[in-house]
C-alpha cells in the first residue's frame, strides 16, 4: 500500500472524501479547478509555519491554522472555535516534507546560537528553552505524525470529517496520506 496518493484529477480523490470541502482544498492547491466564491468558512486547515509553502485557495474558504510541523497539540481552543462557532465539518491536517520539526536534535545548537546572537538571550536560558520545549515540537517523521494527530482528533470530535494529507515542497501539490 502506497502511503501517498498524488492527485491529478478530482477522481484521484478517495472516495470517502469526494465531494466535500477536501476534495475541494485540494483541487484548488492542486490547479485542477477555478476558484470558487465563498461567504462562509468551509473547512480548518491545519499546516506547517514553513515559509516555503503557501495555500492557493478562494477567500473566505478556510480557516487556516499554522504551527510547527502542523503540531496541532496546543491549538484545540482554536479548533473548537472553527468548529463550534465557524461551523466546519471537515479539517485538513497538512504535513509536508523536508519539515524543520524533524530531527531538532541536530539543530539545537543552531537554535541556541542563533537565540544567543539574534535575540539577546543568555546562553543558559536559551539551551533551558530548547531542552524544555524540544519534547512537545519534534515530530520524527512527517507523514507518521499527521497520521497520528488525525487519529488523535478523529477521537476528539468524532462527528468532524478529518484527512491526513502531504504538500510537496518541490511542486506545492497536495496529496492524500493513505489511512
Ligand atoms: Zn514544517
Amino acid at each position: 500500500m502506497d502511503a501517498l496518493l498524488p492527485i491529478t484529477c478530482a477522481a484521484d480523490v478517495p472516495g470517502k472524501y469526494r465531494g466535500t470541502p477536501l476534495s475541494l482544498l485540494v483541487e484548488y492547491q492542486n490547479h485542477l479547478r477555478a476558484h470558487d466564491a465563498y461567504t462562509s468558512a468551509q473547512i480548518l486547515v491545519g499546516m506547517c509555519m514553513d515559509n516555503r509553502k503557501a495555500l492557493d485557495v478562494p477567500e473566505n474558504f478556510a480557516y487556516i491554522l499554522r504551527t510547527g510541523g502542523a503540531n496541532m497539540r496546543a491549538s484545540g481552543f482554536k479548533i473548537s472555535y472553527a468548529i463550534s462557532v465557524g461551523g466546519v465539518r471537515h479539517i485538513a491536517i497538512v504535513g509536508h516534507n523536508h519539515c524543520g520539526m524533524v530531527n531538532l536534535m541536530q539543530r539545537k545548537e543552531a537554535f541556541i546560537l542563533g537565540l544567543v546572537e539574534g535575540a539577546g538571550w543568555n546562553r543558559e536560558k536559551a539551551e533551558n528553552h530548547f531542552l524544555n520545549l524540544v519534547p512537545m515540537f519534534e515530530i520524527g517523521n512527517e507523514i507518521d505524525f499527521v497520521l497520528s494527530e488525525v487519529r488523535r482528533l478523529r477521537a476528539e470530535y468524532p462527528k468532524i470529517t478529518i484527512a491526513p494529507l502531504l504538500y510537496k515542497i518541490e511542486d506545492n501539490n497536495l496529496c492524500f496520506i493513505n489511512d
